[in-house]
């Protein structure tokens, strides 16, 4: 199905998960999936070699209960492994911050072969310093869904642009 070249420069594509791919309705006090999150992910396992992971800085606890709660019933799926490689969190950060430099150890995988798609610019200015890849999308606000939010469909193009 993919035209993507079976050597794709890409193979590990980091999803933030507040405000990325999950975020509070502020009007129903109740979190939401931000709209096209299953076909993002499902088009990115889909060319060779890419591993998609999801990554917070917040602590293990608060993720795996986001996650559970959150996003596996709205996605209808009961293994968070069928969707991402890895689930990384407060401890995989750096001073709170996301650092990249501690996904390519873990994973064993250059920089350059690493991108991260996050909300917060903040979040990401790190990784962006050394010269990694970050994907900027606007922050989720499900209770503001008078259009449809896009933010993540065409992402398979720019990643591998
Ligand atoms: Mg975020």
């Amino acid at each position: 199905m993919s035209s993507v070249p079976d050597d794709a420069i890409i193979s590990l594509v980091v999803f933030d998960m507040d405000d990325t791919l999950l975020g509070l309705n502020s009007v129903k006090l109740a979190y939401e999936v931000r709209p096209h999150t299953v076909e993002a992910i499902l088009e990115l396992w889909n060319i060779r070699n890419v591993l998609v992971a999801l990554w917070s800085a917040g602590t293990e606890a608060y993720v795996s209960n986001m996650v559970d709660v959150v996003l596996l019933p709205a996605i209808h799926v009961k293994n968070p492994f069928f969707f991402f490689s890895r689930i990384l969190t407060y401890e995989d950060t750096t001073n709170g911050f996301k650092d990249l430099n501690k996904i390519c150890e873990v994973y064993d995988v250059p920089k350059e072969r690493v991108v991260l798609i996050d909300d917060s610019i903040e979040q990401c200015n790190l990784n962006i310093m050394n010269g990694f890849r970050a994907i900027i999308v606007p922050p989720f606000q499900p209770e503001s869904n008078l259009i449809d939010d896009r933010a993540l469909v065409g992402l398979r193009e720019k990643i591998l642009a």
